[in-house]
């Protein structure tokens, strides 16, 4: 679910910070080598902003402060917002208690004008909680097997239920009767960086089209494939 620049998002907010990894274990080998923000929590934590929030590295930490000062930051925002919630990190990460989710949700509900994304590689989770209709609820499909893994985000009690493929690492295929509003397509970012293949992208296009899904190409897709292959869609119109 680590993201660069959040083309599909107004604002980012991180309540919580770090991540376990997908397998839930901190010591194990790292198995998202791409991971972006492992790398800008080791940046942060060296810079006067960040030493504090970002004092764990990238073990998984949960922020009520930076709840308090969104809900003071938000009772002066006039125009509806998108806010993509823990860029930096995973709400389903098995070191976040439910309690702690909970309080996140709460912040969705207490805000019925703006839109809340969330986004986690363990969508399994979100099953155990009742979500505002303005949350959206994301799963990070990269490959087949994490793929297979967001499915568990049909059982998610979403207005919006959404993939994030990014980085598509290769060639995926959506389950059958996915239910789902919107794709977003991204490449790899960062130190070796390699691009995903113009036909897997265009292959997972053409299967959102056949079922009706809005498709998001991020930005970072222009420099690979072009201006004129760039579509941003959301759901809804
Ligand atoms: S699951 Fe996401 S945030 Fe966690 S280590 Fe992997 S890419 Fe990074």
């Amino acid at each position: 679910m680590a993201t660069t620049r959040v083309d599909w998002a107004d604002v980012t907010e991180n309540w919580c910070s770090g991540c376990s990894g997908p397998t839930g274990i901190p010591a194990a080998p790292n198995p998202c080598p791409y991971c972006f923000a492992r790398r800008m929590a080791a940046r942060l934590r060296g810079m006067p902003k960040g030493a504090v929030k970002y004092r764990n590295g990238f073990q998984p930490t949960f922020h009520p402060d930076e709840i308090e000062k969104f809900r003071k930051k938000a009772s002066r925002w006039r125009k509806r917002r998108r806010v993509f919630v823990n860029s930096m990190s995973d709400i389903n990460d098995p070191v976040f208690t439910d309690d702690q989710i909970q309080q996140q949700i709460q912040v969705a509900t207490d805000h019925p004008q703006h839109t809340f994304m969330f986004l986690s590689k363990r969508p399994e989770r979100y099953a155990r909680f009742e979500w505002p209709h303005n949350a959206w609820l994301g799963a990070t499909a990269c490959d087949s097997e994490t793929m297979a893994r967001a499915s568990h985000l049909d059982a998610a009690p979403a207005a919006v239920r959404f993939l994030s493929c990014e980085p598509l690492l290769e060639e995926v295929t959506i389950w059958p009767n996915a239910r789902l509003s919107w794709i977003i397509i991204g490449a790899q970012t960062g130190p070796g960086a390699k691009p995903p293949r113009r036909s897997w992208v265009e292959s997972l296009a053409a299967q959102a089209d056949a079922i009706g899904v809005a498709v998001f190409f991020k930005d970072n897709l222009r420099k690979h494939f072009g201006d004129a292959f760039v579509r941003q869609e959301f759901p809804g119109g």
